[in-house]
């Protein structure tokens, strides 16, 4: 599966704007908000996010290559889409909040 800095790498500078926003939605805990983000978080937030994904697109259909593909470009989309002055939440965080409350 595709790394959010492998997306970083290959991405335009639309795509690598939308990456490192993703990164600011994780701040390290107790560091000021300009240090770098948490991006080990980040990338597994990511992974996740591509297998919340499939796991809704790929129901009885077996794990092909091309499911993980359209994954991952639906994932890339998805922080593009989301990308925007008002900033956002990542799902990811707001789910895992959410079971523990
Ligand atoms: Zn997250």
């Amino acid at each position: 599966m595709i790394t959010l800095h492998e997306v970083y790498e290959q991405g335009s500078e639309a795509v690598k704007a939308a990456v490192r926003s993703f990164g600011a939605r994780h701040p390290v805990a107790g560091t000021d908000p300009d240090a770098e983000p948490d991006w080990k978080k980040a990338e597994q937030h990511f992974t996740h996010l591509i297998e919340v994904i499939m796991g809704a697109s790929a129901f009885a259909l077996p794990r092909t290559a091309d499911i993980v593909r359209r994954a991952e470009r639906e994932a890339v989309g998805f922080l593009l889409a989301v990308d925007g002055p008002a900033g956002y939440r990542c799902p990811i965080c707001v789910k895992q909040q959410g079971s523990t409350r």
